[in-house]
């Protein structure tokens, strides 16, 4: 696996490859991987035949300054991984490669809806600065493919909105959720769970199963209250509990018969907020 640190270097080394071997494959990652972010390589490598990861805690993302600071880093651990699973190049800058002027003066991408609901209305400014770093990056990287986590299900669709709005040709592929044996969702974040925290969080996964094995075309509100409840019966803060169109994140009071949908969750276990989410239909 080749290093990189600035991206004029990437660029070029890159530039070079891609005379050799197509296509190019992308996996953007903060670090602290775990199988969630490995299972997004593995798919690069069946799809691709340059496999390029980066490792960068985007500052411009992050709503609370305390999340940033306590975002888990395991740098040497995480080239290791990368190493072990055949990923090609790493790209690893600093913050200076990446925000070479101040973090404040930015560009500001006109997103409509989809920053406006869920992550984008309880973290204002995040899909902002998911937008910064993914534009800098795309453009550096010039992948053919770009693979990213139904995990982080609404920054996907932001993803394509930017992909849209600065016209790069790239194709996305959404992967599925990689859990605990537990159900828990694989997050960087889960390090940060106290051990009564860790063993309660995977009824975010249960409750949402349950409202896919129960919902049906009149009882969505019901249940939801329902499930609301229990989670703040066991300790957690809830963000939202919603069910949307897939398409566009639309928000329903009801199941759409015929219609792509998903549940989507956020809630704090003690400091640490979780998301998870589950296609239904
Ligand atoms: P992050 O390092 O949290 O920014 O995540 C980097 C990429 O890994 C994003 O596309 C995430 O959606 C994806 N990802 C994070 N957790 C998981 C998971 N449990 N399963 C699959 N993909 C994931």
């Amino acid at each position: 696996m080749v290093i990189f640190k600035r991206s004029e270097d990437l660029l070029s080394y890159l530039g070079a490859m891609r005379k050799l071997k197509t296509p190019v494959g992308f996996v953007p990652t903060m670090g602290a991987l775990h199988n969630g972010h490995i299972s997004l390589l593995e798919k690069s490598k069946k799809y691709c035949s340059v496999n390029v990861c980066s490792i960068f805690i985007n500052p411009t993302q992050f709503n609370n300054a305390d999340d940033y600071k306590k975002y888990p880093v395991t740098t040497e651990e995480d080239i290791r991984i990368l190493e072990e699973n055949g990923c090609d190049i790493l790209f690893l800058p600093s913050e200076k490669e990446v925000y070479p002027d101040s973090l404040s003066k930015q560009k500001h991408f006109e997103l409509g809806y989809i920053e406006t609901i869920l992550e984008g209305k309880y973290r204002p400014g995040h899909f902002q600065g998911v937008c910064l770093i993914m534009e800098k990056l795309l453009n550096m990287v010039k992948p053919d493919f770009l693979f990213l986590g139904q995990k982080d299900f609404q920054q996907c669709l932001v993803i394509k909105k930017l992909i849209e709005l600065i016209k790069i040709p790239v194709t996305v592929v959404i992967c599925p959720i990689m859990r605990e044996a537990d159900g828990l969702a694989m997050s960087s974040r889960n390090t940060r769970l106290s051990g009564g925290e860790r063993e309660r969080a995977p009824l975010l996964h249960q409750v949402l199963q349950s409202l896919k094995s129960n919902i049906n075309a009149s009882n969505f509100k019901l249940l939801k209250e329902q499930a609301i409840s229990s989670l703040h019966q066991n300790n957690f803060r809830v963000d939202y509990l919603e069910l949307a169109r897939r398409e566009d994140l639309k928000i329903c009071e009801q199941l759409l018969a015929d219609e792509p949908m998903i549940l989507l969750l956020a809630a704090f276990a003690g400091e640490v907020r979780l998301i998870d989410n589950l296609y239904i239909n």
